[in-house]
């Protein structure tokens, strides 16, 4: 059905997943345009499959065994283009690691911050992702979507973003249009060398995981689920193959060839132990595919 495609069949997702673990999907496909974008997406929908769109698997975890579905990668859905005003038109798929290196070399300033975020611009722009203070919103003016049949593009103020959500819902994120700053690339450099420190100094940065497993809570106050995961003295506490981090109670690990259930049973536990000591129910960042092919 997919052959003009690139498609791997029976596809192992812990292979594009950065906490390295997960089932396998009947169908995966990676095209190498929009155009090519549209028809996979189109030709699943007519053989009766709803697809998942991904990105770099920063945030998804593919809990099921076996996903009789379709699953599309937005991986070379690639374009990086200078437009006037220091402003860049960028593909979903790309990089935030290659993006940052190309914008320094452009002299453009605005997104330091997410280096060293490993995710996609289209997968950062769904999740309106952020870090220090930051979010991709700030510097999003549009960005062109897919609703299944046709594509199309939205200003960025029509948007109904909150924090780590773009209110997207079951629209496909293509590209989108950043509007940034002039700025000298030694200090764009300089500034994305001091933001992956403070990465690599209070994450687990080099160990596979989704990131945050839980979002803030919007109290009064904001509060941090990974202090409160941290006074329930449950740093390093293992299911199976996957532990809560020391040195980032937020992060959930793949320390030992762990599984989907594993991570998911870890989350559960969290989930009760935060509800009984602070009766707050924590909300997830990451995303179940279970959950995401149902959307
Ligand atoms: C070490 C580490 C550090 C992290 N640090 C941060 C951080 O500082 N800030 C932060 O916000 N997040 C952080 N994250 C989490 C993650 O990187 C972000 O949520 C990121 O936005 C996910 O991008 P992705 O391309 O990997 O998306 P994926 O994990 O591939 O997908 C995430 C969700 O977005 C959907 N999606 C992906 N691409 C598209 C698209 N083009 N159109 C429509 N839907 C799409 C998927 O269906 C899924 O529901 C971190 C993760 C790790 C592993």
């Amino acid at each position: 059905m997919f052959k003009k495609f690139c498609c791997i069949e029976n596809a192992d997702m812990s292979r594009y997943s950065t906490i390295k673990l997960g089932g396998h999907v009947r169908w995966l496909l990676f095209p190498r345009d929009e155009v090519e974008f549209v028809e996979a997406y189109q030709i699943s929908k007519k053989a009766g499959y709803e697809p998942v769109v991904f990105g770099n698997g920063s945030n998804i975890l593919f809990d099921i065994d076996f996903f009789d579905g379709v699953v599309i990668s937005t991986r070379y859905l690639g374009r990086i283009e200078r437009l006037e005003d220091a402003r860049v038109s960028v593909g979903a798929g790309v990089n935030l690691f290659l993006l940052n290196s190309k914008l320094a070399q452009m002299e453009l300033g605005g997104m330091e911050w997410s280096y060293g975020i490993p995710a996609s611009l289209g997968g950062l722009i769904y999740m309106n992702g952020g870090a220090f203070g930051s979010e991709i919103k700030d510097v999003l003016e549009s960005v062109t979507v897919f609703d299944g049949e046709k594509i199309f593009e939205l200003k960025q103020e029509h948007l109904n973003f909150s924090y780590r959500n773009s209110g997207l819902g079951k629209l496909t994120v293509l590209g989108g249009v950043l509007r940034l700053f002039d700025k000298d690339s030694s200090k764009i450099l300089e500034t994305m060398a001091d933001v992956l420190e403070k990465r690599k100094n209070s994450q687990p940065y080099e160990k596979p995981s989704l990131g945050s497993v839980f979002k803030r809570v919007q109290a009064s106050e904001v509060l941090y689920p990974a202090k409160m995961i941290d006074s329930l003295g449950l740093k390093g506490v293992k299911i199976g193959g996957v532990e809560i981090s020391t040195k980032h109670a937020g992060f959930i690990i793949n320390s030992e060839n762990g599984t989907a259930e594993d991570f998911k049973s870890l989350v559960e536990l969290i989930e009760k132990k935060v509800k009984q000591k602070y009766q707050i129910e924590l909300e997830r960042e990451v995303i179940y595919l279970s959950e995401r092919s149902r959307r």
